[in-house]
C-alpha cells in the first residue's frame, strides 16, 4: 500500500477511537504513532496532525470534524500547538 494512504488509514482509526498504541508508521514501522487535533471547539472542526516520534514523518489533514472524545487544540493557541506538535516531514 501506499505510505500515504496508510497515513490516510491510520487518519480513519484515529477518528473512530483513537487508538495508537499500537499502530505502526507507515514509513519506519515504529508502533511509536502520535496525533493531536486543533481546531475550535464551538464548531467541532479543525486538522487533525499523525506523526510517527520515532522518525518524524506524518501527514496534516484539514478540515476534518473533531470527535466528542479527542482531545482538542485551540487554533489560536499558537504556541501551546507550537509546543505540542514536533516539525514532521509530511509525506
Ligand atoms: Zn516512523
Amino acid at each position: 500500500m501506499q505510505t500515504k494512504k496508510m497515513w490516510f488509514k491510520l487518519a480513519g482509526v484515529i477518528a473512530d477511537n483513537l487508538p495508537t498504541a499500537s499502530q505502526e508508521c507507515p514509513e519506519c514501522g515504529q508502533a511509536q504513532i502520535d496525533f493531536q487535533y486543533v481546531g475550535e471547539r464551538n464548531t467541532m472542526r479543525g486538522f487533525l496532525c499523525i506523526w510517527c516520534v520515532s522518525c518524524l514523518h506524518g501527514i496534516h489533514i484539514s478540515g476534518v470534524r473533531i470527535p466528542e472524545h479527542a482531545d482538542c487544540l485551540q487554533k489560536n493557541q499558537v504556541e501551546t500547538v507550537k509546543k505540542r506538535i514536533p516539525n514532521f516531514k509530511v509525506g
